[in-house]
């Protein structure tokens, strides 16, 4: 349980330093930086702990800094913030947007980066009364799969010394209500799986078709067969996609061409799943194929695993988050989405939770939108969660 008198202190400080981090939000927002490119921004982040005396690692894949807020002896907890800026050209026309032409904070990353280092400084200002340690990761290029920020920094050891009991990260979410906050109990986030795939037949003139293996018609029905694939492979319970995103094949209207191309993404929530419909896809297209006479080709390009919540630690902080944001705030029954999240990775390492933090829009605007503005109230949103899950898991039992 969580101390009143410390959630209190810890509330009172960040009203004391709210415009402060407000400013550096929007800091973060005017000179955005691409995945693996942020040198400024890494440069200011270590500028705000060194400032307030927290120690940290920088350069650690790159760009990315591990800092730890030292307490008393206990577990360590982890705290994870993405850095990198879409090449999206904002549209906003707000005060704080981009400076950077072509660059934007379009995915809520500002929001992150400015919450953790608030959330960081507040706890480093009760290190004493802290019974463990938080650990908190920056880490470059979450927009930049199938390689991301997370594995670069794994593979350069950014999961020890120390290691981390449990792990959370937050992600602003503009289709949830401002003040609430979702925590899945399981999967959270989908794994991805691309494709391009060629389709090979025989051209010829287009009035002549029994003379030609017809590759576009071939592709037609290896298109519709992938619908029946998730509506046949995947329970009606889960969730799982086939998406093509780009059909090309021939030249003129009147010449069947010897090819056509298919491309696009596979999305599941479980590994088996996965599994699974990757090989259905792979059948549909090689069994089509040959029953016209033709063959295929399938190029997989596998990016991001999904991303799966541990379902104690998630209920941690899910009790963690209310002490903060009230009774009622945080839920774990809306299904999830089917984007995809880099941070699945550090949760294949280490139990966590990744919380949707609602900041709901009055518009329709969503993430990687170039007229995306999320008010500052979605700061005192995500640090509220930050603190709510971090102390819930230091205070575990206590
Ligand atoms: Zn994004
Ligand atoms: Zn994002």
């Amino acid at each position: 349980m969580i101390p009143e008198r410390l959630r209190r202190k810890l509330m009172d400080d960040w009203h004391a330093r709210r415009k402060e981090f407000c400013d550096l939000r929007h800091e973060f927002h005017a000179y955005p930086e691409l995945s693996n490119q942020e040198y400024e921004t890494a440069r200011r982040i270590c500028e705000k702990f060194a400032a307030d005396g927290v120690s940290y690692r920088d350069g650690i894949a790159g760009t990315g800094i591990a800092a730890v807020v030292q307490g008393c002896d206990g577990p360590v907890v982890g705290l994870r913030a993405d850095m990198d800026a879409l090449a999206i050209r904002e549209e906003t026309g707000l005060p704080w947007a981009s400076r950077i032409e072509g660059v934007m904070h379009a995915c809520g990353h500002d929001f992150h980066m400015a919450a953790a280092i608030a959330a960081g400084l507040l706890l480093h200002g009760c290190r004493h009364e802290l019974p463990g340690s938080v650990k908190l990761i920056f880490q470059p290029a979450e927009e930049n799969g199938p390689i991301g920020g997370a594995l670069p920094m794994i593979e350069a050891g950014v999961l020890t010394d120390p290691a981390m009991d449990a792990i959370f990260a937050c992600h602003v979410a503009p289709d949830i209500p401002s003040g609430k906050v979702l925590i899945h109990d399981g999967a959270t986030a989908a794994g991805v799986d691309n494709f391009i795939i060629d389709i090979l037949g025989k051209g010829g003139h287009a009035a002549y078709p029994h003379k030609t293996i017809d590759p576009i018609s071939i592709a037609a029905q290896v298109v519709m067969g992938f619908n029946a694939v998730v509506a046949r492979t995947v329970a009606a319970y889960d969730n799982a996609v086939v998406s093509v995103g780009n059909f090309q094949a021939g030249t003129r209207r009147n010449v069947i061409p010897d090819a056509a191309r298919l491309e696009g993404t596979v999305r599941t929530m479980s590994d088996s799943v996965r599994r699974e419909l990757k090989a259905r896809v792979e059948n549909v297209c090689r069994h089509y194929s040959e029953a016209a006479g033709g063959a295929c080709n399938i190029q997989w390009v596998e990016s991001f695993q999904s991303t799966i919540n541990n379902p104690d630690v998630a209920m941690l902080a899910r009790e963690g988050v209310q002490m903060f944001l009230g009774p009622g705030s945080a839920e774990s029954r809306t299904p999830p989405g089917m984007a995809a999240e880099d941070f699945g990775r550090f949760l294949r390492c280490v139990p966590g939770a990744l919380m949707w933090v609602g900041v709901m829009l009055d518009s329709e605007m969503n993430l990687h939108s170039p007229v995306l503005s999320v008010a500052d109230a979605g700061l005192d949103n995500c640090v509220s969660a930050m603190l709510g899950a971090v102390l819930a898991f230091l205070f575990k039992g206590k």
